[in-house]
């Protein structure tokens, strides 16, 4: 209908070319029909670019009428700037055609891409027509582009992935291809894998692995995060994180697998546990106690095993509680000093500090300590070498030397005092009967007590040598105690105090009866001598496997920490007319019957213990 005035002269053309049609009359109805109806623009026109007549495509296509189509002419809908319009047109003027693509133009001056069939013919006049068949693959070139285009991305993005890829065809299970970095890290070449059954193909470390893997797809339809082993060509075992889905390529199913090798970071995770195992095992195992606190905030962290055993206390009382709060650092302020000198050195070894436990038991420890982060805050790893037991020998054999030193000492001028002394009491004892000294007797005697006085304490002092001659022989202590006892007895009534005693069933001893009766006198008289009236001191004997032990019990104050550890030092007294030489005689006795000493100490009395050993059998 667009063309109506020229729809004569191209039927008529038309119908030229087609002598198989029934008649004329039907076959111009056709042609009308299917120029009218075609979804291609038809233009007819004239081999100089004038257009005749046009179908009703054509002037959708270019955004015209029929009579501003056939106004314009060609020039108007075609771009000439193309060079494969130029080739199209030419020159042509003999019957002939053209097919392929050129640019169109429409009339909003848009540019699309036209397939075109251009046929210059004679009609039956014998004048050379034109006829242009033109379809806008604009759309479809739009949508091949696109395709190749994202096919391209696709194979980019699977060859260059830094994942490592495999597309697998699922109903033959039929490998199609690997990505590079498949092929890298795992050794192969393409060949060695496209087209091969996945079940014949040795890259899966265990081929359950798959098999899980499909039922979860098949189940959820993709999985992901899922850890699986492959092996490389060279043999050597890796894992890898997998994902994978299920896609339809060309109406079959496909899968497509993603992993991520995590044989790295999967063997730093577990030297990581193993020495973060290492580290527990050394820490909690250690026969030192250790402990973790924060640096700044004094926050205590962690404790071992044997910190918790020393300080008797469950760690969940421990942990989080604040190291000052504890009371552990009898001098807070060396705490202080310890931490500054982490903070500059980083480590501190052996820093002798004195700790107190929850039980009230003093330490003396070297502390070692480390600046480590913990839990992201910095904190101090300390280890404490409990050396109280070191320092106590360390003091006893200071006393002892001291001791062995007086002793020796006394030795030589005890006999050179003894002498003049000694002629000076018998003197007094001499003028001190005679008449005219009557009035003086009482002064004289007062004088000889003197004396007296001085030679027991040289004697005493005499014991202290190392090397005195003792006479040792088997014999029950419990006899020595017991001959004792009435003087013992009487010197507590005296006081009005009472001794107990709880000799218990043990074995004969070698002792040195004298040195033992000093022994046993001096401890018990500073027991007495510690109490206050009505005080009760107990001597108790017994057996154990360190040896036969005498302890003497008194329920004095105790002594100061000072005063523990002086005590047994030649002359060191704590009492007005106390001559300090006591503990002294006691440790050089004790030392000459092979026996120790020890001593518990507190507000509600002091306990001394002389330990004696077993005598050898035969
Ligand atoms: P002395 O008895 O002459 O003072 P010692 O050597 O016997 O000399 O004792 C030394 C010091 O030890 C005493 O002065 C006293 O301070 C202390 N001491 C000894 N035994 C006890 C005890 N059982 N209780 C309290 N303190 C004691
Ligand atoms: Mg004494």
């Amino acid at each position: 209908m667009t063309a109506a005035k020229s729809t004569e002269k191209v039927t008529g053309l038309a119908n030229s070319g087609n002598p198989a049609s029934s008649s004329n009359e039907d076959t111009n109805l056709y042609h009308q029909a299917i120029f009218d109806n075609s979804p291609d623009a038809i233009i007819f026109g004239l081999p100089d670019g004038s257009i005749l007549s046009v179908n009703a495509a054509a002037c959708r296509m270019f955004g015209r009428s029929a009579e501003e189509m056939c106004a314009v002419g060609r020039g108007a809908i075609i771009d000439f700037d193309d060079p494969r319009s130029r080739e199209a047109f030419g020159e042509r003027e003999q019957p002939g055609s053209f097919h392929g693509e050129i640019t169109l133009l429409h009339q909003d001056g848009t540019r699309f891409e036209g397939e075109i069939t251009y046929i210059l013919f004679k009609d039956s006049n014998g004048r050379i027509r034109s006829s242009m068949i033109v379809r806008d693959v604009s759309e479809s070139k739009k949508v091949a582009d696109s395709l190749r285009w994202s096919e391209e991305k696709f194979s980019k993005a699977f060859e260059y992935n830094q994942a490592m890829m495999t597309i697998t065809r699922l109903r033959c299970n039929t490998l199609l291809d690997i990505n590079r970095e498949f092929r890298k890290n795992l050794g192969y070449e393409r060949e060695e894998f496209r087209g091969r059954s996945v079940e014949e193909l040795p890259h899966w470390g265990d081929l359950n692995d798959r098999q899980k893997m499909l039922q979860h797809i098949n189940e959820y339809g993709y999985i992901s995060n899922y850890e699986v082993s492959f092996r490389k060509k060279s043999g050597e075992i890796g894992y890898a994180l997998l994902a994978a889905s299920i896609f339809e390529l060309a109406q079959e199913k496909h899968l497509l697998c993603s992993a991520i090798d995590i044989t790295e970071s999967k063997k730093a995770t577990e030297e990581l546990r193993s020495s973060q195992e290492i580290f527990d095992k050394a820490f909690n195992t250690n026969p030192h106690a250790m402990f973790i606190v924060s640096m700044n905030k004094g926050t205590i962290l962690e404790v071992n095993d044997t910190f918790l055993e020393l300080n008797a206390c469950p760690r969940e009382e421990l942990i989080g509680q604040n190291i000052f709060d504890t009371g552990f650092w009898i001098q807070p302020h060396a705490r202080h000093r310890y931490i500054e000198r982490i903070k500059r050195e980083g480590v501190v070894r052996n820093f002798e500090a004195r700790f107190r436990l929850h039980t009230g038991k003093i330490f003396t420890v070297l502390l070692s300590g480390v600046a480590i982060p913990w839990k992201n805050e910095p904190c101090v790893l300390s280890i404490a070498n409990d050396i109280t037991q070191l320092r106590r020998y360390q003091q006893e054999m200071a006393r002892l030397d001291r001791l062995n030193m007086i002793g020796e000492m006394s030795a030589s001028i005890a006999h050179e005092i003894r002498n003049p002394m000694s002629t000076v009491k018998g003197f007094l004892q001499l003028l001190k009967g005679q008449d005219r000294y009557a009035e003086d007797s009482e002064y004289m005697q007062l004088m000889i007590e003197e004396l007296d006085r001085a030679n027991d304490i040289i004697t005493e002092f005499l014991s202290l040598a190392k090397n005195k001659p003792v006479d040792k022989k088997p014999e029950n202590l419990n006899e020595r105690i017991k001959a004792l006892w009435p003087l013992l007895q009487s010197d507590a009534t005296k006081r009005d105090m009472y001794i107990k005693l709880e000799l218990g069933n043990i074995p004969d001893i070698m002792i040195d009866k004298d040195e033992i009766r000093q022994l046993i006198l001096n401890l018990v008289r500073n027991g007495l001598e510690a109490m206050s009236a009505k005080g009760r001191l107990t001597i108790k004997t017994y057996e154990n496997r360190n040896g036969v032990t005498m302890a003497i019990h008194d329920q004095g104050p105790g002594m100061s920490t000072e005063t523990q550890e002086k005590i047994g030092t030649p002359f060191f007294t704590t009492k007005p007319d106390g001559t300090g030489l006591g503990l002294a005689v006691c440790y050089s006795i004790a030392q000459r019957h092979n026996a120790t000493i020890k001593v518990q100490t507190g507000s509600r009395g002091t306990v001394f213990k002389v330990i004696f050993p077993l005598m050898q059998p035969g």
